[in-house]
């Protein structure tokens, strides 16, 4: 005979299973479709913009400025034009720009002078796009390059971005919150249907009747579940 796990155990793991699904549908909701949708019917806009902000490492470092929504961030930084060694720069390692948001070298080996960071998701940034500018003297030469995105659609407000690149940390504590969240929601919601269904003299597992049973402690002939 096969092993299968007892009753309760297997009701855990469902659950466990159905709150990881739920906790993966909420963070791709909210990343990949709200954002979108508010950006694309001009009901939230990318209109309020922080103080420029000046930030230097020891091998990177600009100028920031960056706009929140409470779904969505844009962050544009552009190359810093400085004298000295970063160490002498009074903003050395001060306005640290979050860490899903694209850097510019100091040196300029990347040749680009300017970067846009677009970043969706709630409670945390989850998912990332990017656009990379590079100065030209001509106008028909390609001046930007996009990056872990697709351009959904472009309106009079701007385009609509579809971000591509995973930020990791933010993807697992989203999934983490909307999982344990819905977890929380079933077990909760699980242990009052059990208290309701023993009240009636049914099976708190399953809901089947146990009033006709000669045994009150017998498993349930439904799903083998002991009454207490
Ligand atoms: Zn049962």
């Amino acid at each position: 005979m096969i092993w299968s796990p007892p009753a309760p155990l297997r009701q855990l793991a469902r659950r466990a299973l159905w709150s990881l699904a739920v906790g993966v549908a909420c963070t791709l909701l909210l990343s990949w479709t709200v954002p979108q949708a508010l950006l694309g019917f001009g009901l939230a806009q990318h209109t309020t913009w922080s103080q420029d902000a000046f930030w230097i490492d020891t091998t990177r470092g600009g100028h920031y400025q960056r706009s929140t929504l409470w779904c969505s961030d844009w962050i544009i930084m552009k190359r810093i034009i400085f004298t000295g060694t970063p160490e002498s720069q009074p903003y050395f390692r001060h306005n640290i720009p979050p860490a899903w948001a694209c850097t510019l070298d100091l040196a300029g080996l990347s040749g680009f002078e300017e970067v846009h960071t677009g970043a969706t998701g709630w409670p945390c940034r989850a998912f990332a796009s990017e656009s990379w500018r590079r100065w030209t003297p001509r106008p028909d030469e390609e001046a930007e390059a996009l990056r872990y995105n697709f351009v959904l659609a472009s309106t009079p407000r701007g385009r609509i971005m579809f971000p591509l690149r995973p930020i990791w940390s933010g993807l697992a504590a989203d999934v983490a919150v909307f999982g344990a969240g819905w977890f929380a929601i079933v077990v909760v919601a699980g242990g009052v249907r059990a208290v309701v269904r023993r009240a009636r003299g049914r099976c708190p597992g399953c809901g089947y009747d146990r009033r006709g049973l000669p045994d009150a402690i017998a498993p349930c002939p439904e799903c083998g579940l002991a009454p207490r």
